[in-house]
This record gives structure tokens, C-alpha cells and sequence, in this order.
């Protein structure tokens, strides 16, 4: 289908606002300003009240932890993994991980994000099932708690899931491999999954350097930091998505650069479970890739990225007591371009021509959005999710005037709300 979206003030690459008509082909923006020689467009959206953003990627959740959402709160991460979490997860089934992740879906497209990097258990073919029907784009990876039972079994099941998926839906679904954490996987395991990772060329996601305690137990356990421990597991040999990199030495900043790791900064779930403040500001200097994520909606207790790209903006001037430290521009930046390099998406994260369409448009008629001084700022520090009225994956439009096209909502919370009483019944 080809679209014209007329007459929105657009974000461009460069952060600069301006207005454009942007001309949508299939798949791909085609043209930005003036309206294309022979483009007879199928559909006109009148985006006139509207700014324009390339789609959010949340670069690191566990979509179908949404079940899971104000289950358990206010906990330490060893505690509340342990005690609360692994147990329920253990009884969960296949129709909860659709479930789960169909509810995701919902919030992700009603707050604005086009893209997601996954990381969850067993069952991500429902996953994978959720991102082909809803029209979102899907970076997905089993994650593997080696230290459970079948690990060997796990990582067989994540390789077939990489052949069958990876460039799946049009595209829309790419595979990763994941060891969970090096807390739940020891060395000799990690070394095996970067040696399939190698074979079939398929990219990893970790949890790293998330918590003190686990940097602790690491050089109790190890000798070495999580960095220079995994590091000679081989594992970033492979491209990684590390999430969270909080607690970071120089030598760590000289392995991140040297295998070109990208990172994915949590900076909700990071103040909600207490873990610390990633070093993020440095991060931009050096020129490390950081994307944002919101982690699972258990431990933040939202997929809202635009909440996230405030928190960056946020968090970092509170901690450095520098204003400067993270700008607006740099924080929409990570929410939108960082997180699509972050998560290996080639052609996402722009509005620019020859880039996948995958757009967002913000209505800017509530109270938030006026004067309009600044719309990248009231963007950042004033306007809300709910504000987002359109949403394009792929030039398919998967939400106009903030009723969903492809998922069927109450539905949606129907079922999902049915998975969590059979789940409480069983854990
Ligand atoms: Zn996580």
C-alpha cells in the first residue's frame, strides 16, 4: 500500500524538527518534502496536528513477563528472581507466553514502539507467533537459565528457532541466541552457545554487569569481573546486545569497545530494583551504541518507552548533578536510532528516505504540547504515550487514531487475565 502522511513536523536523523510530507512505498519511506512524480498514494493521512518520529525500539524486555506485571514488587533482583518469579515462571505454558506477549503488543503499539528485542524462556515461537500477527517487529531470543535441567536440549531448541525464524514475517523477525546471565550459566555452557552462535552467525543477547552482588559472586566465584569473565567464554566474538552494563570499570569499557558491544540501558527497571546508574554519559563520549529497553513489565511496571527516554534524560543529570549530562536529543536518539543498531536493525531508527517505515505519529493538541516552543523537548520532558495516535511497522498501519488494527484489545486483556488465574492456581 502506498501512503501519504501530509503536512506533520518531523523528526529527522539530525534531531532538527521540520515539516514534510512523508511518502510511504510498502515497506520503505521513499521520499520526504515534496510529493513524488506518478505517486498516487492509497490512503492520505492528515498528520497536520502531528509530530512525526521514527517508531521507539525497546531494546531489551520479556514481553510476556506482562503477566507478571505488579506481581511482586520491591524486592531485591537475587530475591525477587528466586523467590517470586522463577517459581510462577516455572508453571507457565505455551498459551501464557502468547497471551503475555499479545498483551505486550498492545501496550507497545498504543505507546509508540515499532521494534522490541525479547528475551524469555521456553515457548518463543508464541512469541514469534504474537510479532507475525500483530505487525510489530521482533528481535527474539530464548534466553537459557543453564544451570536448570536440559540446558543442551535449550540451546538445540534456540538454534532451530534461529532457522526457522530469523527473517521471518516479511522480515519483521530476527533470532538471537541468549545465554540468560553468567549468573545462570556457567563458563563451559556459554563457550558452547558462542560456538552455535558462530556455525549458524547468529548475534547474542546477555544480561550483564546488572547488579553489585553479581559482580561480587563473579570474582568470588570466577576471579575475574563479569567483562573479562565472559570475554574468555568467546561469547562477544559473536555481535552481543548486553543489557543494563551498570557496574563498569575502565577494563570493562575496553572490552565493550573492543567487540563493538552494544548496550541496552534500563534505566526504569535499574531504579525500581535498585541496581544502580549505568555510566551512560560515558558511554555517549566513547562512542559505545546504547538503546534503551524497559526490561520485563515486572520489574519497571510498564513497556511505555517514552517514560524511558525521559528517565535517561533524567536519571543521569540528577546523578552526575550536571543538566548537560544526557540531552534531550540524545536521550530520543537512544529511544529511536541507538536502540535500532543496539538490536541489529539494519534500515530502522530514521525517518529518512530508503528506511523501513516505521512511524509514529504524536498528536500535539493536549494541554501538554502547548506553547510550542520546542516540540523535541515537550517530546521528551512533557508530552505522554498517550498522545500516540498512529503507528506504522513496516508501511502497515497497525494503529490510526489510537484504535488498534490488528490486535483485537479486549480480547486481549480477557485472555490474559485468564493465563494469571490458572498461573496463581498452579505455582
Ligand atoms: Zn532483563
Amino acid at each position: 500500500m502506498n501512503i501519504l502522511i501530509k503536512g506533520a513536523e518531523v523528526l529527522l536523523p539530525d534531531m532538527s524538527v521540520k515539516p514534510q510530507d512523508i511518502m510511504v512505498q510498502d515497506d520503505k519511506i521513499t521520499a520526504l518534502g515534496d510529493l513524488q512524480e506518478n505517486f498516487i498514494p492509497d490512503k492520505i493521512i492528515n498528520a497536520r496536528e502531528m509530530l512525526a518520529i521514527p517508531g521507539l525500539v525497546n531494546a531489551h524486555t520479556h514481553a510476556s513477563m506482562t503477566l507478571l506485571r505488579s506481581y511482586a514488587d520491591d524486592m531485591a533482583l537475587e530475591d525477587w528472581l528466586s523467590q517470586k518469579i522463577w517459581p510462577i515462571e516455572d508453571a507457565m505454558r505455551e498459551d501464557d507466553l502468547y497471551w503475555g506477549a499479545a498483551l505486550a503488543a498492545v501496550e507497545m503499539i498504543k505507546s509508540g514502539t515499532t521494534a522490541f528485542a525479547d528475551m524469555y524462556g521456553p515457548y518463543m515461537r508464541e512469541v514469534a507467533k504474537v510479532v507475525a500477527e500483530s505487525g510489530l517487529r521482533g528481535v527474539l531470543a530464548r534466553g537459557i537459565v543453564a544451570v536448570a535441567p536440559g540446558c543442551m536440549e535449550k540451546l538445540a531448541d534456540s538454534v532451530s528457532i534461529y532457522k526457522e525464524y530469523h527473517g521471518a514475517a516479511e522480515g519483521r523477525i530476527t533470532v538471537m541466541l541468549s545465554p540468560h546471565s553468567l549468573y545462570t550459566c556457567p563458563p563451559d555452557f556459554i563457550e558452547k552457545l558462542a560456538a552455535e552462535a558462530g556455525k549458524i552467525g547468529a548475534e547474542v543477547h546477555i544480561h550483564m554487569a546488572e547488579t553489585i552482588t553479581e559482580t561480587e559472586n563473579c570474582l568470588k566465584e570466577y576471579g575475574k569481573r563479569p567483562f573479562p569473565h565472559v570475554e574468555a567464554t568467546g561469547l562477544f566474538a559473536q555481535g552481543t546486545l548486553a543489557a543494563h552494563c551498570v557496574h563498569l570499570d575502565d577494563e570493562d569499557f575496553r572490552i565493550i569497545k573492543k567487540y563493538n558491544i552494544r548496550v541496552a540501558h534500563c534505566p526504569g527497571s535499574n531504579m525500581k530494583l535498585g541496581s544502580g546508574v549505568a555510566p551512560v554519559p560515558r558511554m555517549l563520549k566513547e562512542n559505545i551504541c546504547v538503546g534503551l529497553g524497559t526490561d520485563g513489565a515486572s520489574s519497571n511496571n510498564n513497556l511505555d518507552m517514552l517514560e524511558e527516554v525521559r528517565l535517561v534524560a533524567l536519571l543521569h543529570k540528577v546523578h552526575d548533578l550536571d543538566p548537560l549530562a544526557v540531552s534531550a536529543a540524545e536521550a530520543i536518539k537512544m529511544g529511536t536510532q541507538g536502540g535500532a543498531e543496539a538490536v541489529g536493525l539494519q534500515d530502522v531508527g530514521k525517518i529518512a528516505v530508503g528506511y523501513k517505515a516505521d512511524i509514529v505519529l504524536i498528536s500535539r493538541k493536549n494541554a501538554p504540547w502547548h506553547p510550542r516552543h520546542n516540540p523535541l523537548s515537550q517530546l521528551v520532558y512533557s508530552g505522554s504515550s498517550n498522545d500516540v495516535d498512529t503507528v506504522l511497522v513496516n508501511g502497515q498501519i497497525l494503529m490510526e487514531g489510537r484504535r488498534l488494527t490488528t490486535l483485537d484489545e479486549e480480547k486481549i486483556y480477557f485472555e490474559a487475565e485468564r493465563c494469571v488465574e490458572r498461573l496463581l492456581r498452579h505455582s
